[in-house]
């Protein structure tokens, strides 16, 4: 009788607790990815982020196998295909790691009740945060819903725990014909046309790519991360958020690292660095208390906002690049060219999509969930919604970012702008396809109908 792991957004083997539970049974393992489109409310993965899974699920395969496994793929509503999988194998256990969307959590939930139904152990355990969602909270008991004092009750906590090493064998689970598809079958790449090769030359997904750029990271850039953090034209961030996203590196993993390579010189920059991975706890967080934040503004006020009719050549404008702002246009071709865009300028095209160009944040939301390799769940929606003045401790809506001058502070020689728009100050670059002070007086009247909903 196998115990099974099922893997989800945890594609490792080091600090893997639900591997670690598994390989300690004594049991035979058997290890199982599910790509589920089917569970109602469970998000399909996008375009780049399917690219960047089927890589990973590979990159999990060839470690398992080191480790004396494999990766069994399975494909289908994930609650019908475990229980089916359970049954089949007449499984003894089965193990995995927690998610906090609620539909993911209903699944697992039902999943779990069922095991235990059939009389096998089923067990969940924290993997992907460095604090449980519930375990944060204000003096009266209530989720924070502002970022400062969220962060500063987690730094107050237990530090947390550390990381667990890749178990040194696993006994497999004699696989045969009957389990499993084949990596392929899932259809994860782009293949007519293959739109991937600006994220085969940006990208290496997988556990041991994780580990090196984490290295290289803190041996090369935390120092000065502070300071570089915001200049999009230089390389100075980490790079971790996709493989953070598809957890082939743990965040405790990446607190303990960081908390070990901490100097007098670099204090600064480490404890930046760390205060950004709060950012995306907090995302967590707030996925955690509003659920359907993908789809619904956080702050209802919002929904009285006065979105005018969509022109879709005006999204499309946005999409590929061609609005005639230098700024906004280098971010939009960077992510379609590479499934990234730097942060400050995700905050730039973002702003300019919904306060400039008044389109809806859920259509933004929508394009970088399909074209960025690191789309998440939480933090794409929260930090749209942060943009756009309907989120979680957001940036006020009056605040609307003038891309210009966003471009002359943090991109002042022109190195990022040149490397994605060769024709900028060419005749070949096109006018604005809005006038900035005009659009933002007009974003402003729209939202004193929200203040008025308040
Ligand atoms: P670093 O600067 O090295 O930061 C380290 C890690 O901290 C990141 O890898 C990431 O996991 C986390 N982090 C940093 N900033 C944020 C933030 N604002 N919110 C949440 N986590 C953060 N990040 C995603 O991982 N997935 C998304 O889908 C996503 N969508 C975004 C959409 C918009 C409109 C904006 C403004 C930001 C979005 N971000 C998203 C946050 C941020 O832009 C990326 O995490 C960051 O650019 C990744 O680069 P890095 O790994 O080099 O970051």
């Amino acid at each position: 009788r196998p115990a099974i792991v099922w893997f989800r957004d945890d594609l490792r083997v080091a600090d893997n607790p639900a591997l670690t539970a598994a390989a300690s049974t004594g049991m035979p393992v058997l290890c199982v990815y599910v790509l589920d489109e089917e569970s109602p409310g469970v998000r399909p993965p996008g375009g780049a982020a399917r690219w960047w899974l089927h890589h990973s699920l590979e990159s999990l395969d060839g470690d398992l196998r080191r480790l004396g496994a494999r990766l069994s793929i399975l494909r289908g509503p994930a609650e019908p295909t475990i229980a089916d999988l359970i049954d089949q194998t007449d499984a003894g256990a089965i193990f995995w790691n927690r998610r906090y969307g609620e539909a993911e959590r209903t699944v697992d939930e039902r999943i779990k009740a069922s095991a235990r139904d059939r009389g096998l152990e089923a067990s969940s355990f924290g993997a992907s945060l460095l604090f449980e969602p519930w375990t944060i909270r204000t003096g009266s008991g209530t989720p924070f819903s502002v970022y400062t004092p969220f962060w500063r009750a987690c730094l107050a906590e237990p530090e947390p725990r550390k990381p667990l090493p890749a178990p040194e064998k696993l006994r497999p689970y004699p696989v045969d014909d009957r389990i499993g598809i084949g990596l392929d079958d899932l259809d994860l790449l782009p293949r007519h046309p293959d739109w991937a090769a600006g994220l085969r030359e940006a990208w290496t997904p997988g556990e041991a790519s994780a580990l090196d750029a984490l290295t290289r990271f803190l041996a090369d850039d935390v120092a000065d991360y502070r300071r570089d953090r915001d200049t999009p034209g230089i390389a100075a961030t980490s790079r971790l958020s996709p493989h953070l996203r598809w957890g082939e590196l743990s965040p405790f993993t990446v607190w303990h690292a960081t908390t070990a390579a901490r100097s007098a010189a670099n204090a600064e920059g480490a404890a930046t660095f760390l205060s950004e991975l709060g950012w995306r706890e907090f995302a967590y967080h707030t996925l955690f208390r509003s659920p359907a934040m993908a789809t619904e503004n956080i702050r209802g006020e919002f929904d009285a906002f006065p979105w005018p009719r969509l022109h879709p050549a005006a999204l499309r404008a946005w999409q590929q690049g061609r609005t005639g702002i230098p700024l906004v246009d280098a971010g939009m071709r960077e992510l379609w060219r590479t499934g990234t865009m730097h942060n400050r300028v995700r905050m730039v095209v973002a702003s300019f999509l919904t306060k400039n160009q008044l389109i809806d944040w859920r259509r933004g939301e929508q394009w970088f969930w399909d074209t960025l390799v690191d789309a998440d769940p939480a933090s794409n929606p929260f930090n749209w919604q942060w943009v756009a003045g309907s989120g979680a401790d957001a940036a006020p809506y009056f605040r609307v970012f003038n891309p210009e001058l966003q471009r002359t502070k943090f991109d002042p020689h022109g190195d990022y702008v040149r490397r994605w728009v060769p024709e900028w100050d060419t005749a070949d670059y096109p006018e604005p396809i809005v006038d900035l002070g005009e659009t933002r007086r007009a974003a402003l009247a729209a939202y004193d109908v929200v203040k008025a909903a308040q």
